[in-house]
């Protein structure tokens, strides 16, 4: 069995957000988060859940013609491996091997249309670092989002 992948998009859509994508089932689940994963455990990021994508969904890097807001442009902005450790219809813990992110993440849905992404108080935790604006690059093209379009 292939082990289970991650990606993390950042997309200029209507507003300039990030998207989590877990396969679990051979989709990508999905969750918009408008300010990205952090990697300092004092930190809760909204996730809003979208509809599953197709794996072929996260290869994607480049800038969607005809967006109507935004410039349409996507970067792979992270991806690995994932360990789902606990999969449960409103909670998800995992633990990613990706180039920035590492170690435990939680999601936890708390409202209709609204989760929270919070990382785990582990070995690889960074209490106080910002990671989306130290590393801003697509870890595929070294490129970040406004140098595609
Ligand atoms: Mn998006």
């Amino acid at each position: 069995m292939p082990v289970p992948r991650f990606v993390v998009q950042q997309h200029d859509a209507t507003t300039l957000h990030f998207d989590l994508r877990i396969e679990d089932g051979g989709v990508l689940r999905s969750w918009a988060v408008p300010k990205g994963p952090s990697m300092d455990p004092a930190v809760r990021r909204l996730a809003v859940p979208v509809e599953d994508h197709s794996m072929a969904a996260g290869e994607f890097e480049g800038v969607h013609e005809g967006s109507s807001r935004g410039s349409g442009a996507v970067i792979i902005w992270d991806e690995g491996t994932v360990d789902l450790v606990r999969n449960e219809p409103e909670h998800l813990s995992f633990v990613v091997h990706g180039h920035k992110l590492a170690g435990g993440f939680a999601l936890t849905r708390t409202g209709e249309r609204r989760w929270i992404l919070v990382k785990a108080r582990d070995e690889q935790a960074r209490p106080g670092s910002d990671i989306t604006a130290e590393q801003p690059a697509s870890v595929r093209s070294g490129r970040t989002y406004d140098k595609l379009s």
